[in-house]
């Protein structure tokens, strides 16, 4: 089953999650629904609270319920704009036009909030500790294993200090979402990494972590950089052209 076949010829989603990360629950109309096999199904609904696959970020995961409805979110996914929920029904079948109320697993999502926040800041402890401004090549700011990968050969030897460095930075820092047009990007934004391939757009939306850097990111963050806790990182992997750093955080 295409996930652009299903998302075809539908509205962009609302997406609640880029307005207010912290939102758990919301109501939203089923728009679409396509089955897979059994009782899994791909739903597409108005509004979404689910953060889908991508911009570095996994999958958010969750229920959806209605009356005699519950349903169980394994994956958010995205075509141009929609987004596709996959999971399978535990009570009842979803139909087109009901309207359903969304529960995030927030254990989840609070920790892939952290892990990006982390992500960013390890991001400048990096381009700090290497000397210059590096480019990332992938992340996956979340479970089970957060990454980033960046094109410089980061060597075992250096994790102690970008890990020193990372957390003597973190501080209690204020994490502020903005959006900016493209003509105001370049002095929005200091210390972010691939400009280059940067994808056009009419808006961009700016993570900003005071005094750290400002990034356009479509993620979800935590709001001050205090909830992030202790950033750890696990380990370093060499990469064609660069390297794989894991990472983790700890208590708060
Ligand atoms: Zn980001």
């Amino acid at each position: 089953m295409r996930i652009d076949d299903i998302a075809s010829d539908l509205p962009r989603t609302n997406r609640l999650y880029l307005k207010d990360s912290y939102l758990r629950e919301a109501d939203s109309k089923i728009l679409r629904v396509v089955r897979e096999k059994g009782t899994r199904y791909y739903i597409v609904l108005d509004s979404s609270i689910f953060h889908p696959l991508g911009g570095g970020q996994p999958s958010d995961t969750g229920m959806l319920s209605a009356s005699g409805f519950e349903f169980e979110v394994k994956k958010a996914l995205e075509s141009e704009g929609v987004i596709v929920l996959y999971g399978k029904s535990l009570e009842g079948e979803p139909r087109e036009g009901l309207v359903v109320r969304q529960k995030l697993n927030w254990e989840r999502r609070y920790l892939i909030m952290r892990l990006h926040t982390a992500g960013h800041v390890i991001d400048r402890a990096v381009s700090d500790i290497i000397g210059e401004r590096i480019d990332t090549m992938g992340a996956s700011h979340g479970p089970p294993r957060a990454y980033v990968e960046y094109k410089a050969e980061i060597g075992e030897d250096k994790l102690e200090l970008i890990e020193k460095l990372a957390n003597e930075i973190l501080d209690d820092r204020e994490v502020l979402i903005r959006k900016v047009s493209p003509e105001d990007l370049l002095s929005s934004i200091y210390g972010a990494p691939n400009l280059g391939r940067l994808p056009k757009a009419f808006v961009y939306r700016i993570v900003e972590i005071k005094g750290i850097n400002a990034i356009p990111c479509s993620g979800t963050h935590v709001s001050r950089t205090s909830e992030v806790g202790k950033i750890r990182l696990v380990g370093v992997e060499a990469l064609e052209g660069g390297s794989r750093l894991y990472y983790d955080v700890e208590g708060k």
